[in-house]
């Protein structure tokens, strides 16, 4: 799974105690988050004194995960992100393949002066890493966590608190063990975690469960008023702008899961949820089968990914954005016609 020799030079690295940095991607999800705390609590119990940095807010229903709150986050406080960042001997980046992928933090990182170390499952990982810990086929980063602090001897350091985040990285990623979860090893991981006292459906639930009334309305309000199929090309868009948002009190994480129900539909191959914020489009898309959406996001809309899974964005309006997106599957319509079955 990993090069013997990056795993002896990370073990060395922690055979001391060290000032070690753990960093998120922007707009932070389970994986990330999950990871970034999984790695707090193992390497403290290790005796390293260890701060977790994200590029801006993640959703407050990861808030109840243990050590959430010590978060810092640079666009509310930068100077203290900065402060740990500089006093800091080793960086984890976990859960990203590009030092870009941390937004208006990137250029902090870029700076770092100590050893960066990636724990990634995103494909062609960028070369500006020290050591290098990525699987494409990993269902998580959380997974891939697992595994290497298995291959540096330390499993018995794993506790509630580690599975707990653990686990959460791999029901995030996987949408509760739908996708990315064919391989028999995420599974063998998760009994493990649940051996060490996670309770699936509680994580489930505090993940999931935990909308607040405008959240399901606003659910409610983009299947019913801004859903787009386009039967031809086999895509569903649901789009929703600065208004919309407005009218229904978004808040950080409130459209997480929404470009999944384009994907409910028979027929439909591709789902794309196009949303305006912050004076540019962000999109996320989402794909049955062969048709890869990292080369869609990566080649046309500034972005990247994982095949089945990506995100881009748009500096123009949602009018313009919504044209080009149609003029460009018009290049993919034949990729695009096909029919997922046994
Ligand atoms: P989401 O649609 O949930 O925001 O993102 C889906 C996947 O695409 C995630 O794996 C995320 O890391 C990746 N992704 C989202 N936005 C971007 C982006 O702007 N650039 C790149 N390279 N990847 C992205
Ligand atoms: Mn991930």
């Amino acid at each position: 799974m990993f090069d013997p020799q990056e795993i002896e030079a990370v073990s060395r690295l922690l055979a001391v105690p060290r000032k070690i940095v753990l960093a998120a991607h922007k707009n932070p999800d389970g994986d990330t988050i999950g990871a970034s705390l999984a790695m707090m609590h193992f390497l403290r119990q290790k005796g390293h004194e260890v701060s977790a940095i994200v590029p801006n807010v993640f959703p407050g229903y990861y808030n109840w995960l243990p050590g959430a709150k010590e978060i810092l986050v640079f666009d509310r406080n930068a100077r203290a992100v900065r402060k740990v960042l500089a006093e800091g001997q080793l960086l984890f980046c976990l859960d990203f393949n590009s030092l870009e992928r941390t937004g208006n933090m990137a250029p902090d990182l870029k700076k770092f002066t100590g050893k960066k170390i990636v724990i990634d499952h995103h494909p062609g990982p960028s070369d500006e890493f020290d050591h290098y810990f990525s699987v494409v086929e990993a269902s998580s980063t959380g997974e891939l966590l697992f595994e290497l602090i298995e291959a540096l001897g330390d499993k018995s350091l794993l506790g509630q608190e580690e599975a707990l985040a653990l686990y959460t990285c791999i029901m995030t990623d996987t949408g509760s063990f739908s996708y990315n979860c064919n391989h028999g090893r995420t599974y063998h991981i998760v009994a493990e975690l649940i051996d060490r006292g996670v309770d699936a459906a509680k994580v489930h639930e505090m993940v999931y469960d935990t909308y607040s009334e405008n959240r399901l309305r606003l659910l409610g309000f983009a299947l019913s008023s801004r859903l787009l199929v386009w039967y031809d090309l086999h895509t569903a868009v649901i789009y929703l702008t600065k208004n919309d948002l407005r009218k229904y009190h978004y808040e950080v994480g409130d459209t997480e899961g929404l470009v999944n129900y384009g994907l409910s539909m028979e027929k439909i191959n591709l789902a794309v949820l196009l949303t305006e914020k912050d004076n540019q489009i962000r999109i996320s898309f989402r794909s049955k089968g062969n048709f890869s959406v990292n080369r869609l996001a990566s080649d046309f809309f500034n972005g990247g990914g994982h095949k089945n899974a990506s995100g881009g964005n748009t500096k123009t309006g949602m009018e313009e954005t919504i044209r080009k997106l149609k003029d460009v599957l018009q290049l993919f319509k034949d990729e695009l016609d096909y029919t997922v079955s046994f």
